[in-house]
Order: structure tokens, then sequence, then C-alpha cells
């Protein structure tokens, strides 16, 4: 069994500002990021599609502590988004000052932005990681 998207690709797409997912022929289920298997059937036949990266932000968290060799990021906001097409996916926020996120931001309308950042001693190279705005530009 092979991976239909495999992370390095989605990966790569991301770098370019491409959200890709997959979807199940089955069920039409999306899954992203990628997995081997359909998130809700567990069926194999899968398609890879370009996702639009809007949705809501369904919960967020603060970040006051980074993992190490991030230090100088922190604080950060992550949020999980729910993306239009169903899936839910994490990324930062950089639109908010942390210190003013409050519940508020629960439902908000998002899009996706890639940031790229340059490697850390957990990669091989600089990474994309996922980063969420407003869509209404507030
Ligand atoms: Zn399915």
């Amino acid at each position: 069994m092979e991976y239909k998207l495999s992370f390095k690709d989605y990966h790569k797409a991301l770098m370019k500002n491409k959200l890709m997912g997959l979807k199940c022929k089955a069920c039409g289920t999306i899954t992203c990021p990628p997995q081997m298997s359909c998130r809700n059937c567990t069926g194999f036949d899968l398609e890879v599609v370009e996702l639009t990266g809007k949705g809501k932000i369904t919960t967020y968290t603060t970040i006051y502590v980074a993992p190490e060799g991030r230090e100088n990021e922190a604080p950060y906001i992550i949020v999980l988004v729910e993306l239009e097409e169903g899936p839910w996916i994490m990324g930062n926020l950089y639109d908010m000052d942390p210190a003013r996120a409050d519940l508020d931001l629960i439902g908000k309308p998002v899009e996706l932005g890639t940031r790229i950042f340059p490697g850390d001693k957990y990669s091989d190279g600089p990474a994309a990681r996922p980063v969420f705005r407003f869509t209404d530009g507030k």
C-alpha cells in the first residue's frame, strides 16, 4: 500500500501556498493532512484534490513556552480550523496579539497562507507551516 499523497508532496505544495487533500471516491469525504486511508470510511480509493484553505476557527490555544529552537517565536496562537471541505487542520494565527486572544476567536472565518520557517533541529532544511489569517481582514 502506498500513499496517494505523501507527506513530502503535501509539504512541497504547502511551500507554494497550496493545500492538498485526499478525496474519497467511495464516500466523498476529504482527508487532510494526508493519510493512507479515508478518515471517514477507511477506504483506500482516494484522489488528490486542492483545498481552498478557507474555514473557521473551532478552538485555539496560546503557546507561551515554545519547543526548543523556537523560543523566540513565543508567545503565539495555534488555531484548529474546520475547513470548508470538512477536515480540521492546525496552524498558526499571526493576525492577532496573543494577549488579546479570547473566545471571540471561535467561529471566526480564516484562510490559509503559508509561512516558510528556517530549518531547526527537528527538520532537514526550511519547513512550511500552515498559517491562518482572518478572511475579513480583522
Ligand atoms: Zn470514504
